[in-house]
């Protein structure tokens, strides 16, 4: 099983091996291969939607984990780097 885990900027998906949310300050192993951090804002509650745009290379891994196709395959063929200017 996976979740969702917005961290530095983007949404990334994790192995649900955490019950519950993650503490600001730490840190995952993400489905993309990453190790975000999650910071004050990243902390999900209904008053404060995730708004961050979700990581492909997790949204391909979760896909693929779970058997769903890729229902917008123009996403994956976007030039990546756009989410660099974050920071
Ligand atoms: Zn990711």
């Amino acid at each position: 099983m996976y979740v969702w885990q917005q961290a530095e900027g983007q949404r990334h998906a994790r192995a649900a091996v955490h019950l519950g949310s993650l503490d600001a300050g730490a840190t995952f192993a993400a489905l993309c291969g990453s190790e975000p951090t999650v910071g004050e804002n990243d902390i999900h509650s209904p008053g404060k939607p995730w708004l961050d745009p979700t990581c492909p290379p997790c949204d391909a891994a979760f896909r693929r984990a779970l058997g769903i196709p890729d229902a917008r395959p123009d996403v994956a063929s976007r030039p990546a780097g756009l989410s660099k200017a974050r920071g």
